[in-house]
């Protein structure tokens, strides 16, 4: 049966409007906080290349950790299963950002989508690229077939100034020897990666190749391996929506990564790759309406993993 996907999208952004006053925008990063909660986008892109959006879909925001999915596919892409001798890929049970746990697991975070571990990953780049944030932007604009893609350097800067906690989860690594690049090199390129800013449907496009079994559906080049590509899916699975996963698994029943500029892209394995923005947060860091948008969506579709 064929499925409206613009009607779907038109109701649901509807459905979620009364939502959007309720969630707040991230300010520990001051340069988000001047973002509206009021916007709402969502976009579909599907695997034979047709895509639908609504709302804000073409609106740039700030895709904050959404970067992290990215930066580790291309280092799962290039070092492959070594990467997993330097960050795990359980849930952490613990806030993106915290410290506990990496001063009793001795400097291995727990999965690659907190910010200890997705400073791992920065450094594993900086050993194969001159610059990794340089190296995960052209990745995304290569994925999304978007040139335009680019950081947004105030966010950057901002981010920089109040790096504070992960200035202290790189040093605490860098002192268990999980770091091998300068704590000021890694924070610099985090912190850039972090402020890439792009649209629901430039994400959504770009997250495609995970629907596709590791393959960019529009012109065929693969990027991992169908393996590969299954378990990134795992990863953001289960530890892709901060401390919340198995509630947004409950609730959504596909692998996502959130971030805290309010977006979410979500996989629908061999199916598409939908992604929504809403800059208001719930509690645990994911869009508020950004998480009801996409329980909606798998509803009214009837598609998940499950
Ligand atoms: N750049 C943000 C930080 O390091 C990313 C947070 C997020 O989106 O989860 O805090």
């Amino acid at each position: 049966m064929s499925i409206n996907y613009q009607e779907i999208l038109e109701t649901i952004q509807e459905q979620v409007r009364p939502l959007l006053s309720q969630g707040k925008v991230a300010t520990y990063i001051p340069e988000l906080s001047k973002v509206s909660p009021q916007h709402f986008g969502m976009a579909v892109y599907c695997l034979d290349g047709t895509s639908y959006t609504v709302g804000d879909a073409h609106r740039k925001f700030s895709t904050q950790s959404v970067t992290k999915l990215f930066a580790l596919a291309l280092a799962f892409e290039r070092e492959g299963n070594a990467i997993w001798k330097r960050v795990g890929r359980e849930p952490s049970g613990n806030p993106f950002n915290s410290l506990t746990q990496l001063e009793y697991e001795r400097g291995v975070p727990r999965n690659p989508f907190i910010n200890a571990g997705a400073l791992v990953i920065n450094d594993i780049l900086a050993q194969r690229f001159v610059q990794a944030d340089i190296a995960v932007l052209q990745f995304m604009r290569m994925l999304a077939d978007e040139v335009k893609i680019d950081f947004d350097r105030d966010v950057a800067l901002s981010e920089q100034k109040h790096a504070h906690r992960n200035n202290a989860i790189a040093h605490l690594m860098k002192d268990f020897g999980n770091l091998h690049n300068p704590v000021a090199t890694v924070i610099d390129s985090y912190c850039r990666q972090c402020s890439i800013t792009m649209n629901c449907l430039e994400l959504a496009k770009a997250g495609s190749f995970l629907a596709n079994h590791g393959t960019i559906p529009w012109n065929g080049q693969k990027i991992l391996d169908s393996s590969s590509a299954k378990r990134l899916n795992a990863v953001m699975l289960t530890c892709g929506t901060y401390d919340v996963a198995g509630d947004f698994a409950f609730r959504v029943g596909l692998p996502a990564k959130s971030g805290v500029g309010g977006g979410i892209l979500a996989i629908v394995p061999g199916e598409l790759a939908v992604c929504v923005w809403s800059p208001g947060l719930d509690p645990a860091g994911n869009s508020l309406a950004g998480v009801m948008a996409l329980e909606l969506f798998t509803t009214m579709t009837a598609r998940s993993i499950f």
